[in-house]
Parts: C-alpha cells; structure tokens; sequence
C-alpha cells in the first residue's frame, strides 16, 4: 500500500498490511501475554509504561519528523507528541485508584458478603484516523493498558509513518511488548481487527463508524465511536467582538480546519454582523499558507486528498446556490504538489448548501446573521451532527443559558478552544457524533473494565 506525501503529492512510503492469518496469530498471543498483564497489578503496569515514555522521549525527534512528513505540519505535531508524556503521567495517577483493595461488605441477605472486583476486556482494538494521527491512536490505549487490556492499533493508513518508531519504542519495553502492538493497513485491515477484538474504539467518519456497529452488533462487542462534527458558535449582540473573531477564526483554521471539534458554521446577532465580517476578514487576511516550508505560515496542507475533493465539492455547491466571497479563495490551491485552503470566509450562505449541513473539516468560515436567539439556536441544532459548539456573549449568564441549550457534547463559553484536548470534563455522544462512554475524564478507564461482584456465604465458614 503506497502513501502519499501531502506536501509534494509524491508516493514516498510503502505500508505492508498484515494478511487476515497473520493478524489472528498476533491477536492470538496478545491474549495470551493479557493474562499475566492483567495480573501484574497496576503498579507494574504503571512502571511498564514509564519505562515506555522514556524510550519515547529518546526517540521523540523520530517521531516528530515522521509525523510532520506524514502531515505536513509542525506546531500541532510537537503538541501531539508532548500529549503522550503528559497522558502516561496523567493516567498513571488516575488508574492506581481503580484497583485499591476492595473492602468485603456486607449484603442485605443477612449471611451473604459481597466483593467487589474489576476484570479488564483482554484485547481493546483501537481505530484511528489521519487528522492527529498519533493523539488518536494513544487517546484510548493508554487508559486501556493500564486497565490491564491487551491493545492492538491500527492508525490511519494515510499518515502511518510514525507507526514504525513507535514499534520500535515498544520492542525496547520488555513487558509491553507481548501486550501492545501497532499494525499498519486500511479498510480491509480495520474490519478484520473488528472481528478479533473484545471491544472496539474508533475515531473516524461517520460512515466508518456505522460500519464498525454494525461489525460489532455481528460480533456482539461494545463499541465506542467518535465520528464527525459539524460545530457552530454563536455571537451574541453583546460579545465582545475583538475575543470573538480572534478566537474562531483560531477554533475554525488551526491545523488547517481538519479537527473534528473546528468551529464549522458561525451565527452572528444581526445588529453586530458587519462589524464583526469586517474584523473577521481582517484577521483572516493576515494569515499565511505555511507553504514553502512547515515554519513560514499559519496553515498546512491539507492532509487527505478525498478532503480535498469534498471540500472543493462544497464550496462550488455554495458558490452555485449564491454564497459571497468575503475572504480566501473559491477552491483549492495547488503548490508543489499539495493541497492548500486560504481562511476562507462565506457569507450568504443558507441550511440548503452542503457547507452549512455536512462535515467540512477544511478551513471555511461560513457566516450567517441571525435575528433573535430562539433562531440562532434553532439554526445551531438543525444539525445532524452533535459533537462540540461555542457562544460569545458580554454577559456570562445569557452566555450559560444558551450553551444549555445547544445540543452537544462540549460548549466553549467565550473562547474557542478545541474542546477534545481538555481531558477533565467528560463529554457524551450527541446524535450521530457516536455512540459509547466519555474519551475524556476519570470514568474513561471504565470502559475497559468489567465490574465483578463476589457473593460469599460467610456464616460459619473458617478462614483458614
Ligand atoms: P475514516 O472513517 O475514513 O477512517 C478512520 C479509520 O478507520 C482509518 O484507520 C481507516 O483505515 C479505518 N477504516 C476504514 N474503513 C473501515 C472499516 N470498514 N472497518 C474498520 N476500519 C475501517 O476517517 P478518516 O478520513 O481517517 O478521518 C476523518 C474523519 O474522522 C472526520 O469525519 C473527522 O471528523 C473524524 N474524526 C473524529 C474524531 C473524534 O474524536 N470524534 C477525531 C478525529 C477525526
């Protein structure tokens, strides 16, 4: 499988997918090393994957330059890699906890104690996608390991560069090697993982992930999927308009628009909207494509070309249906091989054009003027998507109470920052964002484990 470099359109790697045998045989001895895994206890597991971020950290370099090839882009690259120390160090101190001693209690059956245990699925499968490619796969292998799971990851096949350094990480980490293992490949290779494992999570498309519940309801698995976003802020009369276009134009074109929390949709008070375009396209003038080199602009490439191809579709639809050019350009760039997008800024734009309906994950800001807030938020949950939002208001309470009203996982209140990176909160699934448990706060380690009650006739029975 050859593989595309995004900044000169060039084949430049080749990925070797394990055949459907050979991934059975791995997953195989993966279940056998769990057993001694889960067993350990966690505070030689902990140990394991401190002696893993040591190795990381010795071969950090690799893993940067691999994962900028593979994306073309550098700043949020060096944020993914520190993200793997700090959620090693974070995980670690939250999971000793999971696995304290449980105390016998007694039941309301006068002779009966209970024991309370926890027992973890032996084999997570992860499934990750190319937008951060390495943030993605480790988000749930991390937790899940520590759970005393055995994971097998398979990252998008598009930027799957740094899957090689960090195998070799990992071979150099004795009792993690039997328990964790990255496999390359697509498609084909992720429905065979399906079909293998205890329990899949999955970041990706939508459509992807109807796919994956539909492979797991087969095989009768639990699934958690994060898919697609279509994420919309509103800006009330009151904001602040100077905070609010700096920061969605941030939340809208950081790592070029391809994240799924983006801001992808903007719905601004009326009496403020030309105020706010006009400083909007000001700010937006001023970024620069991070063309010829990583260093010298603010935006990437983007990453995938069938993003491309959608993203150039949606654009021509909104052009033909009587959207306006305020700033950026009417499709694609191509320079020097790759595919590149200006801050481009829409107005005109109506629910009938695909750009205001389906996921962009590109950097367009289509801008819309609402009337009074019972519009604004009817137009922000007309959507089908349901995964983050954002609201800008000068009053925190107007600000709070619309937030309370928008249906999603996440709201920003007077900032934009990308809600999936705060690890603290926990987030549910709204409509078709997924399906599954929170990926971010304590209870994401509860995913990998089952609950296990004892129930113990203690009457006249010696101890010893
Ligand atoms: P994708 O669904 O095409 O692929 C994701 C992964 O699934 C890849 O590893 C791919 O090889 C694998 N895959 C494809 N078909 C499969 C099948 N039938 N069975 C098993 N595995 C299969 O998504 P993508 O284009 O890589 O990523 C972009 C999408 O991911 C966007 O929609 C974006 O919003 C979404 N995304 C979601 C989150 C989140 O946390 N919600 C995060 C990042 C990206």
């Amino acid at each position: 499988m050859k593989i595309k470099n995004p900044r000169t359109g060039q084949f430049y790697y080749e990925i070797f997918p394990p055949s459907a045998k050979e991934l059975k045989g791995k997953t195989d001895l993966m279940r056998e090393a769990q057993i001694l895994w889960a067993k350990s206890g966690i505070n030689f597991r902990i140990q394991a994957l401190q002696a893993w971020k040591v190795v990381i950290e010795e071969f950090k370099d690799d893993l940067i330059d691999a994962l900028c090839m593979d994306t073309g882009r550098k700043l949020e690259t060096i944020l993914e890699v520190d993200f793997v120390f700090s959620s090693i160090d974070r995980w670690s101190n939250i999971s000793r906890h999971f696995f304290l001693k449980t105390e016998r209690k007694p039941s309301f059956i006068p002779f009966l104690e209970i024991e309370q245990e926890y027992e973890p699925y032996s084999l997570v499968g992860v499934i990750s996608p190319w937008n951060f490619p390495l943030f993605l796969s480790l988000i749930d292998t991390i937790p899940a390991l520590l759970a005393g799971s055995a994971v097998v990851v398979k990252p998008s096949e598009i930027a799957p560069r740094f899957i090689e350094v960090l195998q070799k990480t990992i071979n150099q980490v004795p009792d993690l090697l039997g328990v964790l293992n990255f496999i390359e490949g697509g498609e084909e290779t992720g429905e065979e993982l399906c079909k293998l494992t205890d329990i899949i999570c999955f970041a990706g498309s939508t459509s992807t992930g109807q796919k994956i519940y539909q492979s797991a309801c087969d095989n009768f698995i639990p699934v958690f999927l994060e898919l697609s976003g279509k994420n919309a802020v509103i800006v009330t009369e009151t904001a602040d308009i100077e905070r609010a276009t700096s920061a969605i134009l941030w939340g809208s074109v950081t790592n070029a628009g391809q994240s799924c929390w983006s801001i992808e949709r903007i719905y601004v008070h009326k009496h403020i909207f030309h105020q706010f375009l006009s400083r909007l396209v000001a700010k937006a003038n001023q970024l620069k494509l991070a063309f010829p080199n990583m260093d010298s602009g603010q935006i990437g490439p983007i990453i995938s070309e069938k993003q491309v191809a959608i993203i150039n579709d949606q654009l021509e639809d909104a052009f033909r249906k009587g959207a306006i050019l305020k700033a950026g350009s009417i499709k694609c760039e191509e320079l020097g091989g790759g595919y590149y997008f200006r801050p481009t800024i829409l107005t005109n734009v109506t629910h009938d054009m695909k750009i205001m309906t389906n996921e962009t994950l590109g950097p367009i800001l289509p801008v819309m003027a609402y009337t009074n807030i019972d519009e604004a938020i009817k137009f922000v949950n007309s959507s089908q998507y349901g995964l983050s939002g954002a609201v800008f208001s000068g009053k925190e309470v107007e600000a709070m109470s619309i937030a309370r009203l928008m249906k999603c996982g996440a709201v920003s209140v007077n900032h934009a920052a990308l809600n999936g990176v705060l690890h603290e909160g926990e987030i549910s699934a709204f409509k078709i964002y997924g399906i599954g448990g929170t990926r971010t706060g304590v209870s994401t380690i509860e995913k990998f484990l089952k609950k296990k009650v004892y129930l113990i006739n203690a009457k006249d029975v010696k101890n010893s």
